[in-house]
């Protein structure tokens, strides 16, 4: 009996071990999604999504989903290079771009970290803003989904406390401030299907009444 009891108790266990052990084994993505990751390679960058564009507005007003990390899904790793070669595409020069602004709705940023020395550009999944300063400030945007437009935000938080997991997969949390900490709460509105002319007043968000810079 006392054999039976540990056996079954070495058994839950082995099972609850196995169970906090669990890795996902399947990609991320949906088949559409999947077929679209992989249509170019790594180096190439992908079609950004406009506003402009009826059936492309409609993806970029969708909110996203967290992604389920593997560090195995080889599709992800060939995602996070065809984003970066976009935001990093000559065309567009970007400081930041959100998967949904290529057809991908995953919780997947990247940003340009203007806050440490050599400027690099980071990714982050399921990035969330737990934190705002009451601080305010003043923001010169432009968005690659939204051509030749450039506009003044007046609400976004000074500095944000953010969590996220990193590129490996490991659960971080950081504090950002200034204009790095404008960059990541645009690109978390993408995640939202929000764009930053949401944040104009009414008589800023007519693109074509502002000079671009
Ligand atoms: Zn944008």
């Amino acid at each position: 009996m006392r054999q039976l009891l540990f056996l079954s108790s070495l058994f839950v266990f082995i099972t609850s071990c196995s169970i906090s052990k669990k890795v996902p084994t399947q990609s991320t993505f949906t088949k559409e999604e999947t077929q679209l990751i992989l249509s170019g390679k790594a180096a190439d960058p992908m079609r950004v999504l406009l506003i402009t564009n009826p059936a492309d507005s409609i993806v970029l007003r969708t909110k996203s989903q967290p992604v389920v990390f593997n560090a195995k899904d080889k599709t992800l790793k060939h995602f996070t290079d065809r984003l970066l070669a976009t935001v990093q595409d000559s065309a567009t020069m970007g400081v930041g771009i959100a998967a949904p602004q290529v057809g991908v709705l995953k919780d997947i940023i990247w940003v340009q970290r203007l806050d440490k020395k050599a400027e690099p550009f980071e990714v982050y999944f399921n990035p969330k803003i737990v934190k705002y300063t009451d601080l305010k400030q003043d923001v010169p945007e432009g968005c690659l989904s939204i051509p030749d437009f450039r506009a003044m935000t007046k609400d976004r938080a000074y500095a944000i406390f953010l969590t996220y997991l990193n590129q490996k997969g490991k659960d971080q949390c950081e504090m950002v401030e200034a204009f790095t900490a404008a960059i990541f709460q645009h690109e978390i509105d993408h995640l939202n299907g929000i764009m930053f002319i949401d944040h104009l007043e009414q008589e800023q968000k007519q693109p074509g009444k502002h000079k671009v810079e």
